[in-house]
């Protein structure tokens, strides 16, 4: 249930309205608008009436949220949500890309790969050191070495910082290193790692399940939002379907569907969503056209040499061309392509 009032409206009457959704076992949840202030109401909102709130007074409407989702949806709050790093924002009409390796080798290659990040004005950088990998055979990531490495990157090259979160004993060097943490696929629905992570405010990328739904993302994100963390960045990576001649299925239909259901920022990942290096190009600019908020690419400067996902991943050289293609195409669907002058 949603309540509305006017942004003028004196403390004492948003106060007792708050405390009405306090006494009925409920919490609320104050979102501040462009035209009207919103008090969301989570928890057992069934039993609410409307009649319970619209008698108090500044009360203008009482709405009803009829999605499972709440706080991340539209109807809670209208305005995008933007997502700022020093200017750099996700959300609204920045379009982001974020870059980088899906994991963290070595000095060597993370340092070069920085640079020729840097070069081409990338401000985001990806790569995993702790690595989910389907055999536990496969190289498992540098792990806490390859988040000294990460440190090392950001100083060096003042690049923000997107690195994966595969579990609770990882999370406080984690926190110590990312920028924005990543929680992949395989944990989108790991519900204590998503209350866990809602309960810091550093950004999450919450990918989406590979066999998950949009609304089953949404939920998670809730997860997150209602533990209080309400910097969360969804990534559409593909879904497994029954075709086979590409690694899933890039299901960018989630686009404008998230981006009509909710204010919060979506990027997409066609490196895992057609896992197929020449093809990533093409799906970037589809995932552009669909409206995306940003996306993030795999990019190696020795692909076939790679630990993990080279013939996913593109080349610094090829990242260029296709910055130069998306920054044409942005404006045509009301977004400007944000990359970092400084470099
Ligand atoms: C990754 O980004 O390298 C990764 C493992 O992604 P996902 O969780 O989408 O498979
Ligand atoms: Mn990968």
């Amino acid at each position: 249930m949603l309540i509305l009032m006017s942004l003028n409206t004196p403390r004492k009457d948003i106060d007792a309205v708050k405390n009405k959704i306090v006494s009925l076992n409920c919490t609320p949840h104050e979102i501040p608008g462009k035209s009207k202030l919103a008090i969301g109401i989570t928890g057992p909102t069934d039993q609410l009436k409307k009649e319970d709130f619209i008698m108090l007074t500044s009360v203008e409407e009482v709405v009803r949220v009829t999605k499972k989702y709440k706080l991340v949806s539209r109807m809670m709050q209208s305005d995008d949500t933007i997502i700022n790093f020093d200017g750099f924002k996700f959300g609204g009409e920045s379009l982001q890309i974020i870059a980088g390796p899906c994991s963290v080798e070595s000095k060597d290659q993370i340092f070069e790969i920085a640079g020729s990040l840097k070069e081409s004005g990338i401000k985001f950088m990806r790569a995993g050191a702790f690595k989910p990998r389907s055999s536990p055979y496969a190289f498992q990531g540098l792990k806490e070495k390859g988040l000294e490495y990460l440190q090392e990157v950001k100083k060096e090259f003042g690049m923000v910082i997107v690195t994966e979160l595969l579990n609770f004993v990882s999370l406080p060097a984690i926190l110590e290193t990312a920028d924005i943490i990543q929680i992949g696929a395989r944990n989108m629905q790991n519900y204590a790692l998503l209350e866990e992570v809602g309960k810091h405010n550093k950004p999450i990328l919450l990918k989406r399940g590979m066999a998950a739904t949009v609304e089953e993302l949404l939920l998670s994100a809730e997860y997150i939002f209602s533990s209080g963390n309400k910097n969360v960045i969804l990534c559409e990576r593909g879904i497994r379907t029954f075709e086979t001649s590409t690694r899933n299925t890039l299901d960018l239909n989630a686009v404008p569907v998230i981006k009509k259901h909710s204010h919060l920022p979506i990027i997409v990942d066609p490196s895992h969503g057609i896992g197929i290096w020449d093809k990533v190009p093409a799906m970037s600019l589809a995932a552009v056209a669909a409206g995306a908020d940003g996306l993030i690419l795999e990019v190696h400067n020795r692909p076939d040499e790679a630990l993990s996902d080279g013939f996913q991943s593109i080349t610094p050289q090829a990242l260029k061309e296709l910055l130069e293609k998306i920054k044409q195409m942005a404006p045509i669907v009301n977004k400007k392509l944000v990359l970092n002058e400084d470099k």
